[in-house]
């Protein structure tokens, strides 16, 4: 591991004005490394190197299968690196080895989605009567600027920069301050594939500093952001005063509806991967089950076998899939998640496992599963982001998706029965812009994910993402005689 680590700007590692960041293994508690923190000026010097390229057409006026083959290509850089991202992704975040893996190979999988797609962004032709030639096009946006989250660092920078640059924009990231490190290979893979120097800029900054600087800068022409709706709500006001568009994907609230004939041992299954992957860290993580009253104690049981079933350790020692949790991001999100299940105890919530730190270092948590949470509770409301879930219950079936739908977010939902008919009616009557039936997380790059309410708006994944990032133009023509 090297212990200080650059910003990319203009096709050059460089320090930052800003000076430098610790960055900490919250897996073991130890300093980690260092790197460079921008300032406005960095921030600056990144939006115009972007705009440069923009404006030469090195990039939008590429033939999209060009543009589409080096994307892919910085997919497969990926892979062929993740034997080197896994273990700095780990030790700067604190999932497993494991888990590290998999985000690697999820973010290959948007640049060989979106590298694809590249082509299939064609206009069209509106006939206007004798004497006219209409045609419509899709032009890039020019600069897109992307503030990415700490939970998944990797492939959340993969989804926006895949489609972004597929779609001929050049881009500057802002990369987490807890999670920096891991977002160099992108500056290595936008090199190794060839882009030009300018059209991928990677820097770490402060968010109130760098990340506010990005956000209002008069030569950013389109924002995505990732995080948490105080922070959506200051990038979106920043967009405005400019007055470009901003995709907000702001986390949830999200809740699986189990019915009594749903496949109660399938579910044990969802609940491992819902809420205890990534620590619960997730903004799609399944921190609440309604389940129906008769199934309800059953349900409890084979919950809390899951998660008294994980073993909690440093992601480093967990190198192969298992029933394994590694720490959360920091002390101060695992404090915060300690803090909310003691609230939800003293307002009349029962910790039937977990709930408690782990005297060890690192921002350890236990597995946590909460019973006789009530929907007014101010864990059945607020999101934990960490690995805690909520058991609510229900008798009817209009009572469940009242309780699904009784929090400001919307980013997705659950159901889980035999039953088609009920499932297509909660899933049409589910307030949230992706609905899972009989599978936690089924979909995948392809199916569009985006926010109801606070959760946000736009989409990320899918074909629907592209349109995130391409203006529309017509251009209609007289013709002669
Ligand atoms: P945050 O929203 O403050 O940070 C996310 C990103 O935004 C970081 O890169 C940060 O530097 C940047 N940022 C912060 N203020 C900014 C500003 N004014 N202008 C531009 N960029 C800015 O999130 P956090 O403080 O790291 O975490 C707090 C909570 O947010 C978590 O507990 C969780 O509930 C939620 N969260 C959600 C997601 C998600 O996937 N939806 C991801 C991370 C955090």
């Amino acid at each position: 591991m090297k212990d200080y680590w650059q910003n990319y700007i203009d096709g050059a590692f460089v320090d930052g004005g800003a000076g430098r960041i610790d960055v900490t293994n919250p897996g073991t508690g130890e300093h980690l490394a260092q790197h460079a923190l921008a300032d406005a000026a960095d921030v600056d010097r990144a939006v115009l190197a972007a705009k440069r390229v923009h404006q030469s057409g090195a990039l939008s006026d590429l033939r999209p299968v060009e543009r589409g083959r080096m994307v892919q290509a910085m997919g497969r850089y990926l892979l062929e690196q993740i034997d080197e991202i896994a273990p700095i992704l780990t030790q700067e975040q604190g999932k497993p080895l494991w888990e590290s893996r998999i985000e690697i190979e999820g973010a290959a999988r948007y640049f060989e989605y979106y590298g694809n797609q590249a082509e299939t962004v064609e206009g069209r032709s509106i006939p206007l009567g004798r004497g006219y030639f209409d045609f419509t096009t899709y032009e890039p946006f020019g600069v897109s600027a992307q503030i990415i989250p700490w939970n998944y660092p990797i492939e959340m920078t993969a989804r926006s920069l895949s489609a972004a640059l597929a779609t001929g924009n050049a881009c500057v990231i802002k990369t987490p301050e807890l999670t920096p490190l891991s977002n160099a290979w992108f500056a290595q893979a936008a090199e190794a594939v060839g882009l030009p120097s300018g059209a991928v800029n990677i820097l770490c900054g402060l968010g109130h500093t760098a990340g506010a600087a990005l956000t209002a800068h008069p030569d950013v022409n389109q924002i995505v952001f990732t995080g948490s709706v105080q922070t959506g709500i200051a990038i979106a006001t920043a967009a405005a005063q400019n007055v470009v568009p901003c995709v907000l994907e702001l986390g949830g609230k999200s809740a699986a509806i189990v019915h009594s004939d749903a496949d109660l041992a399938a579910f044990e299954n969802d609940v491992r991967w819902g809420i205890f992957f990534n620590a619960g860290q997730v903004c799609s993580a399944m921190s609440r089950v309604i389940v129906h009253d008769s199934v309800h104690d059953q349900l409890v049981e084979r919950i809390a076998g899951v998660a008294n079933g994980l073993k909690v350790l440093p992601g480093m020692e967990q190198p192969e899939f298992g029933s394994t949790m590694g720490a959360m991001v920091s002390d101060a999100q695992r404090d915060r998640a300690e803090a909310m299940v003691a609230r939800a105890v003293a307002q009349g919530a029962k910790a039937v496992t977990g709930g408690h730190k782990l005297n060890r270092p690192g921002a350890f948590l236990e597995p946590t599963v909460l019973t006789d949470v009530t929907p007014d509770m101010d864990i059945a409301q607020q999101e934990v982001f960490g690995p805690v879930l909520s058991v609510l219950r229900f008798s009817e079936d209009e009572q469940a998706i009242e309780i699904a739908n009784g929090t400001p977010y919307g980013l997705v939902g659950g159901v889980f029965t035999s039953d088609l008919d009920r499932a297509t009616t909660a899933a049409r009557k589910i307030r949230a812009g992706q609905v899972f039936v009989n599978e936690w997380y089924a979909g995948g790059v392809e199916t569009p994910f985006g926010g109801y309410g606070q959760s946000g708006y736009g989409r990320e994944k899918g074909r629907e993402a592209l349109w995130n990032y391409v203006q529309t133009k017509n251009v209609a023509i007289k013709l002669k005689g």
